[in-house]
């Protein structure tokens, strides 16, 4: 048996005559000096929505975590095992990070996972359940709007999670203190994947424009 996939070692070869020799100096740079992002992304465990690929970023640039549907749970430190918190908390106890994204992303599975019904959500052995269940109430609340199409649903439960994580991020103690000393900025946006937009949060009104083009048109 291969020690890797073929499709892995392949890229990896790519990645060393390009992006590395390329980009060799920082990568030495960056192994020598540690990291120092300023940006924190939360992002979805789907392979189309990779935000190293979206926003073009270099070695070093983006602190990402990424798990199923960008969520963040609420501050509730206990003896489970926090993955997301514990990356939020090293962004911003550790490397100060100045910006958090939460990013979503249309299609995304586990937001549909959450309108599917018939699921249970607090099955012990379901892991997915019990984690959507952090947008049980306006899954419910989406749900129960029975003028909307399944794709209407889904668009406007992936956003709604957005402004439910961006409440949760600030439920962190040191996330609320530095973001009320202007050390750190909040931001939500959503990327659709079948045409590479991204949509990013109004954070007065909550609402998603494209700052490229809406700008454009506004002007
Ligand atoms: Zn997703």
């Amino acid at each position: 048996m291969a020690l890797l996939p073929d499709h892995l070692l392949a890229g990896h070869d790519a990645f060393m005559s390009g992006r590395y020799a390329a980009e060799e100096a920082r990568y030495r740079a960056l192994a020598r000096e540690g990291q120092a992002p300023e940006t924190m992304v939360i992002a979805c465990c789907d392979s189309r929505a990779a935000p190293e690929i979206i926003f073009d970023s270099a070695p070093g640039e983006l602190f990402v975590v990424r798990n199923v549907a960008n969520l963040v749970p609420p501050f509730g430190p206990n003896d489970d095992y926090h993955g997301t918190s514990a990356a939020i908390e090293f962004a911003v106890v550790g490397l100060k990070v100045k910006n958090i994204l939460i990013l979503g992303h249309g299609r995304c599975g586990g937001i549909k996972a959450a309108l599917t019904e018939g699921g249970d959500p607090l099955s012990p052995a379901d892991f997915i359940g019990r984690w959507m269940s952090l947008v049980d109430e306006p899954a419910r609340g989406v749900a129960a709007i029975a003028d909307l199409t399944a794709t209407e649903r889904q668009t406007a439960l992936e956003r709604i999670s957005i402004r439910y994580s961006i409440n949760n991020l600030r439920s962190f103690p040191y996330v609320a203190e530095r973001e009320a000393a202007g050390e750190l900025a909040i931001h939500g946006a959503w990327f659709d994947i079948s045409t590479g937009e991204l949509w990013a949060m109004d954070p007065v009104s909550g609402d998603f424009q494209r700052p490229n083009v809406d700008a454009e048109r506004a002007a």
